[in-house]
């Protein structure tokens, strides 16, 4: 029975706070802390008496010593870091200070680069080694689940992979023209950049959106998808040994990149300060204010999303083709959790790589990306937990 601290209080948080209270089994106390307060106590209100504990706090992630004060406090066996990328390190040396077992779901990101890297927390491998505690890099679904299927795949059915499509489908529809499924200021980030894919020992980078093709997604149909760099190419390339190629593409609507182009133009997508009536301003964080909250598309949202891997490779010196994936419905997740499926693809993976390292499953000291860890009981957890998975050994394959 575990205590976890739960930071943030936002569309992925939300969702995980709903698992842990599921699996009370294995969550007996959550602390829900984040900046707004009132966003944690109307999680507690919604899912208190149901067997776990649930308490709240309010605290500025940015700040390590408020932090500290708060893990001493409560005492918890792990702290579930679902703030924002911005706050990785904080909570990382809070971690650190207090000897407790760390998880998040994004890399650390600096707020006046968009850099996509897992160097800062990779730096931190010999500290938590030596503290004796694991911290878990990128528990989502990607980064996260498409990481566990990777390890899978290395596990069972390959002797070495060659390469990887990791194909990133959302078939929802949520009727406005232009929202973001996720915090607007990390998902604008992360499509505006350039893309990057992992060829022969080198990354070879293309402009924005300049990569095109289109997949017909089981249960979804046709989409356009685009390629993108995507951080769990970094610790991919890595750790799966002898890897020839990893390329990572996502679906996005016309209307979709229409209003995102025309937000570039006008440059209210830059993360560069500008100057508005006598105070400095982000104009991606203005522009997030008058997005509609991610949080506010789950009674909106119809359709699925059907995010997964194809592998190619060898097992016994022949040739092997592999395709794994989730589908998760909108409507469903709203139905059990009050969240859209990109929120409750996020979270469940959040809870489960926490209770791993709870049950002493992926408890190893250092710092670890979800694929370096042993990927059987995590795949097994997904399909008790509402992320169940399909395998196909004959995919078509994504156009080279
Ligand atoms: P939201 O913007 O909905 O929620 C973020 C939460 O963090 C809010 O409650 C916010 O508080 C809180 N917060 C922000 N800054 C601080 C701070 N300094 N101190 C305390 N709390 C803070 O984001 P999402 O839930 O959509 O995303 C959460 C994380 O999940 C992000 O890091 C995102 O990149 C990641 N993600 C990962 C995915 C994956 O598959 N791996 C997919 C989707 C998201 P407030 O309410 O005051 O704003």
């Amino acid at each position: 029975m575990a205590k976890a601290l739960i930071i943030g209080a936002g569309g992925v948080a939300s969702v995980a706070v709903h698992k842990c209270v599921q699996n009370k089994e294995v969550f007996k106390e959550i602390c829900i802390a984040s900046r707004t307060k009132q966003k944690c106590d109307d999680l507690k209100e919604k899912l208190d008496g149901q067997g776990c504990e649930i308490s709240t706090a309010q605290v500025d992630a940015d700040n390590v010593e408020a932090l500290i004060a708060l893990i001493e406090d409560f005492k918890p066996d792990i702290v579930m870091n679902l703030a924002l990328p911005y706050q990785d390190l904080t909570i990382m040396d809070a971690c650190l200070a207090t000897k407790t077992h760390y998880l998040d779901t994004a890399n650390y990101e600096p707020e006046d680069t968009a850099k996509f890297e897992y160097k800062w927390q990779w730096e931190y491998r010999q500290k938590f080694e030596e503290a004796g505690i694991t911290a878990i890099l990128g528990s989502g679904f990607d980064p996260g689940v498409t990481g566990v299927f990777s390890a899978y795949a290395q596990k069972h059915y390959f002797d070495e992979i060659h390469y990887i499509d990791i194909l990133d489908c959302n078939g929802g529809d949520h009727g406005y023209p232009f929202a973001t499924n996720f915090n607007p200021e990390i998902n604008i980030r992360e499509v505006s950049a350039n893309g990057r894919y992992w060829k022969e020992g080198q990354w070879i980078e293309t402009a924005p959106m300049a990569i095109k093709k289109v997949y017909d997604f089981a249960e979804v149909g046709q989409k356009e998808m685009y390629l993108l760099y995507h951080e769990e190419l970094e610790s991919l390339a890595l750790n799966i040994k002898g890897i020839k190629q990893i390329r990572f593409f996502m679906t996005f609507g016309q209307s979709y990149l229409t209003h995102l182009k025309c937000l570039e133009n006008v440059g209210m997508t830059s993360i560069e300060p500008i100057l508005f009536e006598g105070k400095e301003i982000i104009p991606l964080q203005f522009l997030k204010a008058v997005l509609p909250d991610p949080a506010s598309l789950g009674p909106r949202t119809k359709g699925k999303t059907n995010i997964g891997c194809i592998y190619r490779g060898k097992k016994d010196g022949k040739d092997v083709t592999y395709y794994v994936y989730n589908i998760c419905d909108h409507e469903a997740c709203y139905r059990e959790v009050g969240s859209q499926a990109v929120s409750y693809t996020t979270g469940v993976p959040a809870m489960i790589g926490a209770m791993m390292v709870v049950n002493g499953l992926w408890n190893k000291p250092g710092v670890y990306n979800v694929e370096e860890m042993d990927p059987d009981p995590f795949m097994k957890a997904l399909n008790q937990w509402g992320l169940p998975w399909v395998e196909d050994f004959n995919p078509v394959l994504v156009a080279e």
